[in-house]
C-alpha cells in the first residue's frame, strides 16, 4: 500500500499537488433526470453524510445540484458536519469552455450549493460545444454543434477562479495523455491539474494514464468504479457486469464482503479516488464499509490481470469531434 498510515473510514484523505487533500472515498450524484425521483439526491446525499461520507461528486448538468446544495446546508444547519468537512466537486460543463463563461459558470454552482467556494472544480469533458445554455446544441438535422476552444485558455480561466478563492483546486475529467500534456506544457502555467477524473476499475485499470498521471502527482479520481448501471442507452453493456465476475466475487466470500466492496478497496489501494453511486441507502452504507480489511498483493495482482481495456463509458455519439479522448493510445 502507498499510504504512510491505513486509510480509515474516518480519515482518508491523499494529498493533492496544491498543497490540499481529497478524501478517497466519494459519493457519485449522476442518475439520469428522466427515471429519478425528485429528491432522491437530496435525501442520498443526507443519509451518506450521516454514514460518513465527506466526499460528494456533482455537476452542474447533473441538474440536481440544488438538491446536493440543499442536503448540505441542512446537515450544516443541524450541527453533523461544518463547511470545510464537506468535500464537493463540481464541473464545468461543455458548452461553457470560452474563459469568459467560467466564472459564471463556478457561481452557478456555487449559488445553487449556497457556498461561497467549493473544494474542487474540473472541465468535464475536453469537447466544447457550441457555448450557450442549450446543454446538447444540434443543428437542423440534429447533428451536434461543437465548438473550439483552446483547452489552455479554460484552463487559465479555471486558474483565475482558484486565485479568487471560488475554488480550491482544479482539475480535468476525461482528458487522455495527449490533452494533459498540452496544459502541463503551456507557457507560463500557474497551476497544474490536481485531478483527472476517469473511467476506472477492475475492467478498465488505466495502467498507463495511472503511471502518467503519478509522474506529474495528478490524482486519479475513478468514475464508475463498479462498473456503472446497465442501462444501453449510454453504456456499453456488451462488457459483462463487473459486480458479477467470479473472481472479485471469491475474494469478496473470504471476507465476507460485497463484489462491490472488493471492486472498490482494490482501487483505494492502489490510491485511486472512486466515487460510487448509489441513492439506496442500503448501497450506500454498504460501499462506504471499506476500511476494515485489506487485499493482499497476489489479490491485488488477480484483479489487475481482469483488466480488459474497455469502457463501459464509450461516448460514441461525440465520437467526430475533435477532442475526442478515447481513440488515443491512452
Ligand atoms: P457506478 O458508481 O459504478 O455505479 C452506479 C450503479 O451501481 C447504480 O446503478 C447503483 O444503483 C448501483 N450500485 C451502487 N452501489 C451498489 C452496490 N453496492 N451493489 C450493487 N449495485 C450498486 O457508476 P456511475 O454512476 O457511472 O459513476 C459514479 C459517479 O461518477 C457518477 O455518479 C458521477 O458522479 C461520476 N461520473 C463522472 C463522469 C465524468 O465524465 N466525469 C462519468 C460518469 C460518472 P443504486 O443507486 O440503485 O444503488
Amino acid at each position: 500500500m502507498s499510504f504512510e498510515r491505513s486509510p480509515t473510514a474516518e480519515n482518508h484523505r491523499i494529498p493533492l499537488n496544491d498543497g490540499n487533500n481529497i478524501p478517497l472515498m466519494g459519493l457519485g450524484t449522476f442518475s439520469m433526470p428522466k427515471i429519478t425521483p425528485k429528491n432522491a439526491c437530496y435525501n442520498a446525499v443526507k443519509i451518506a453524510i450521516d454514514v460518513g461520507y465527506r466526499h460528494f461528486d456533482g455537476a452542474w448538468v447533473y441538474g440536481n445540484e440544488d438538491e446536493v446544495g440543499r442536503a448540505f446546508q441542512e446537515k450544516i444547519a443541524d450541527g453533523t458536519v461544518s463547511r470545510d468537512d464537506i468535500y464537493y466537486c463540481g464541473k464545468l460543463w461543455n458548452t461553457y469552455h470560452p474563459p469568459e463563461m467560467v466564472r459564471p459558470t463556478l457561481e452557478k454552482s456555487l449559488k445553487l450549493m449556497k457556498f461561497d467556494y467549493i473544494d474542487l472544480y474540473i472541465i468535464e469533458l475536453p469537447m466544447a460545444f457550441k457555448p450557450g445554455d442549450v446543454i446538447y446544441p444540434k443543428d437542423e438535422n440534429g447533428k451536434f454543434v461543437y465548438h473550439l476552444t483552446d483547452l489552455c485558455a479554460t484552463w487559465e480561466a479555471l486558474e483565475a477562479c482558484k486565485d479568487a478563492g471560488l475554488v480550491k483546486s482544479i482539475g480535468v475529467s476525461n482528458f487522455n495523455r495527449r490533452q494533459l500534456e498540452q496544459i502541463l506544457n503551456k507557457p507560463g502555467l500557474k497551476y497544474k491539474p490536481a485531478v483527472n477524473q476517469i473511467e476506472c476499475h477492475p475492467y478498465f485499470t488505466q495502467i498507463k494514464l495511472k503511471e502518467f498521471c503519478d509522474l506529474h502527482g495528478i490524482v486519479i479520481v475513478g468514475y464508475s468504479p463498479l462498473g456503472t448501471c446497465r442501462d444501453s442507452t449510454w453504456v456499453n453493456v456488451k462488457i459483462p457486469s463487473l459486480l458479477d465476475d467470479p473472481i472479485i466475487n471469491t475474494m469478496a466470500a473470504k471476507y465476507k464482503k460485497t463484489s462491490a466492496q472488493v471492486a472498490l478497496r482494490y482501487q483505494i489501494q492502489r490510491n485511486i479516488v472512486v466515487i460510487p453511486k448509489s441513492f439506496n441507502p442500503g448501497r450506500i452504507k454498504e460501499n462506504f464499509e471499506i476500511f476494515d480489511f485489506c487485499l493482499t498483493d497476489e489479490e491485488m495482482k488477480r484483479i489487475y490481470a481482469l483488466n480488459k481495456n474497455e469502457r463501459y463509458v464509450e461516448l460514441l455519439m461525440w465520437r467526430d469531434h475533435p477532442e475526442y479522448p478515447f481513440d488515443d493510445e491512452y
